[in-house]
């Protein structure tokens, strides 16, 4: 499988970051080797001052396809949850500095966190409230209303360039609010008012 991002997909993080909103989508991936265990602390790794969380709605593909046309995007996809792009901030800041690819600071292993997952029906994923606690603290919260490019679009975008496959997860940008994460943090996700995971920093 893999893990197809989005990035600067709400106006707002975009502008905190100092990014110009996108004409198109900002697209990378992750290795299936970024997905942190189930149940795991995320540790933060030796090559990074600065790990950053970035909350997301996550996508998971249902049925593959090339070229989905967007009205029937919603049939190649069945189930929804939350995930982390953590994000090493710093090494991110300079390889963009150089205009060098951002894997190393996107891809790292641990650097996908995802929840379980829930049928989409359940949920309303035109206007999804979304939000993170750093230590009991509302550090983002989101609406998927304000997505710049919505998920069908998202799909549409990216399956002319990669062939997606079932269980492939499209990670769809974060709100605005990220910031660092330090030892001893607990990050707890929220899907509208249901608690979908909790991870502690180390
Ligand atoms: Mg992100």
């Amino acid at each position: 499988m893999k893990i197809i991002c989005i990035g600067r997909n709400y106006a707002e993080h975009a502008k905190e970051l100092g990014n110009e909103i996108p004409e198109s989508p900002v697209i990378f991936m992750k290795p299936d080797t970024a997905i942190l265990k189930k149940g795991s602390d995320f540790y933060i790794p030796e090559f990074s001052n600065d790990i950053h969380y970035e909350l997301e709605v996550v996508l998971k593909i249902s049925k593959g396809g090339k070229y989905i046309q967007p009205e029937n995007a919603a049939n190649h996809y069945d189930e929804i949850g939350l995930g982390i792009d953590f994000t090493a901030r710093d090494l991110q800041s300079k390889l963009k500095e150089k205009g060098l690819p951002w894997e190393l600071a996107k891809g790292f292993d641990g650097s996908a966190v995802v929840s379980d997952f829930y049928k989409k029906e359940d949920f309303d994923l035109k206007n999804l409230n979304f939000s993170l606690l750093k230590n009991s603290e509302k550090v983002q919260d989101g609406n998927t209303s304000m997505m710049i490019f919505s998920p069908d679009k998202m799909i549409e975008f990216v399956s002319q360039y990669f062939t997606l496959r079932v269980g492939d997860l499209i990670f769809t940008g974060t709100p605005k609010g990220v910031g660092k994460v330090a030892e001893n943090d607990i990050l707890e996700a929220f899907l509208e008012d249901k608690k979908v995971f909790s991870l502690r920093i180390q």
